[in-house]
């Protein structure tokens, strides 16, 4: 490969991202996926004509407010998707109450105070807070190209925003929610949907991050691409594909070779052996300096910190298929049951609800996920019978909740930290890769450069974090380092 190719090893959202913008620039693009699909944790599969997400169901940034990288990506390459807009976008359960969350924050506040009378007051005073900060990232020159000299002409212009910044650096949203938000109730409303959303528990979540997110459930909304979230995946392929780059699939890279500090290859499972000096490594930054850059490369620092990163949780995932009778009026697209009387937080999103083709004539399909611990997956005796007692087990923890569900639902798959690991190479089988928590987020985070000349990350092991709009950024962030290179 020349000077003008790059190798992307994984070909999740982070690596086709950087494979698109690349391609498009006219760089020669190869990206080495070890599974038969592209799309990592974005991908669709069908079973019984039923369709389901993989694993990311619930997308932000896809429509044309608020901040929306995917929407402005899609619209530049015009291979997008078909949006649909969530409203309302989630359904919480809590201690027999409904409560809907509106895109329309004043209808969302009618909704809270039907069953927490304080909660218009106190939710007020909580967005006025994070209003703040909300409009200080604003202000970030957050948006390609992201190149240094923008972020200098920034800094200059938005002096004022700097101790806003630093003032919150250390604080979580929790810090930020306790001085608005008395009502126990209240907080649990809060917190299931940043379970969901930030994948984090809200008393590490950083307070900038959890600003973001909460504000852009008012102002961009959750969308859901038409055709599943497969359709993001595809979309890029196409671009990358378009501009003469290509996807080998089933092809796992097992080292990249490092000579004087520089990257100058890649070995394929296969035998074969790849000549080039540009890498972009969208595995998780476990395995890509703990099993692909042999260890005598990595200074002992990175190598430290890789190790200690913490992961995000990983989850246990039924795919149903629901039938349409029972589901149509009782369910929202998707439904969060937060904690409580014993049972634990769980999810389940049914987007056959709103797009008709995911599931046949009388059926839904459903995706339905709540936490498992990945240390209790790692024997393989009995897996496959403790995969069958732990279905019904949830299933029947569920069925306490909505009676009648268990005899309305057919399982079609399940889904393990094993298996997640397995097909996606994720390690642990991390729902987010390491978690956004105030230890390890933004300058915190890994940056897309490595300290290996030609070696880049990209994907939620990396600055901003977990998700779908986030590893979309990173991807955005490494491609424009290396076409400001050439
Ligand atoms: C169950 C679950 C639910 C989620 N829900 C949501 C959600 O609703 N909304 C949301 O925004 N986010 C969600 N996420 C998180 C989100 O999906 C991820 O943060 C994001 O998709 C990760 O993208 P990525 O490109 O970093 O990595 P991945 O999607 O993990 O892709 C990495 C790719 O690299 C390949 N690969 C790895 N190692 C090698 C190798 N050695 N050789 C070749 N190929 C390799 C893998 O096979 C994979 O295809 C969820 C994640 C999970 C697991």
């Amino acid at each position: 490969m020349n000077r003008d190719s790059v190798a992307i090893i994984g070909a999740g959202i982070g690596g086709l991202v950087v494979g698109a913008y690349c391609a498009q620039r006219g760089f020669r693009v190869e990206v080495f996926e070890q599974s038969q699909q592209a799309g990592g944790c974005c991908q669709s599969f069908t079973r019984k004509e039923h369709r389901f997400d993989a694993a990311a169901s619930i997308f932000i940034g896809l429509g044309d407010r608020g901040y929306n990288p995917l929407y402005q990506m899609y619209k530049e390459f015009s291979h997008g998707p078909k949006s649909i807009e969530l409203e309302p976008s989630f359904k919480i359960m809590k201690n027999g109450s409904v409560i809907r969350v509106h895109g329309d924050f004043d209808h969302y506040l009618r909704d809270l105070e039907e069953h927490i009378p304080c909660a218009s007051g106190q939710m007020r005073a909580y967005y006025k807070r994070i209003g703040k900060i909300r409009k200080a990232i604003d202000r970030l020159p957050f948006h390609r190209p992201f190149r240094f000299s923008a972020q200098l002409g920034w800094f200059l212009k938005n002096f004022w925003t700097i101790p806003l910044f630093i003032v919150n650096d250390n604080r979580s949203i929790f810090d930020v929610l306790k001085r608005s938000v008395t009502s126990s109730v209240l907080r649990s409303v809060i917190e299931a949907q940043l379970q969901v959303f930030a994948m984090d528990n809200i008393r590490d979540c950083p307070a900038i991050l959890g600003a973001l997110l909460f504000t852009e459930l008012h102002r961009g909304g959750i969308y859901y691409p038409q055709g599943g979230s497969g359709e993001l995946t595809r979309s890029l392929v196409k671009t990358i594909n378009a501009h003469g780059g290509m996807i080998h699939y089933t092809a796992t890279v097992t080292e990249i070779i490092v000579r004087n500090g520089s990257v100058r290859g890649l070995k394929l499972a296969d035998g074969n052996s790849i000549d080039t000096s540009l890498v972009v490594s969208n595995a998780s930054a476990w395995s890509t300096f703990g099993k692909l850059v042999d260890k005598q490369h990595v200074p002992d620092k990175l190598l430290n910190r890789v190790h200690n990163l913490k992961p995000t949780s990983s989850v246990f995932i039924i795919y149903l298929s629901m039938e349409r009778q029972f589901t149509e009026g009782g369910f929202d697209v998707h439904n969060i049951w937060s904690a409580g009387d014993g049972l634990p937080a769980m999810m389940l999103s049914i987007p056959s609800l709103i797009d008709n083709g995911a599931a046949p004539i009388g059926k839904h399909a459903g995706m339905l996920y709540t936490e498992a611990q990945y240390s209790n997956w790692k024997s393989k005796s009995d897996y496959q019978e403790r995969k069958r007692i732990e279905t019904e087990r949830i299933l029947g923890m569920i069925e306490k909740r909505v009676p009648g569900f268990r005899a309305s639902t057919e399982v079609l798959a399940t889904s393990t930290p094993i298996s997640i690991e397995r097909h996606t190479g994720r390690d642990f089988g991390s729902i987010g890769g390491p978690k956004s928590n105030l230890e390890q987020w933004q300058a915190r985070n890994l940056p897309n450069r490595t300290p290996i000349k030609g070696l880049f990350l990209a994907g939620d092991s990396t600055f901003p974090g977990a998700g779908v709009v986030a590893v979309t950024v990173s991807g955005m962030m490494t491609a424009d380092e290396i076409l400001a290179m050439s």
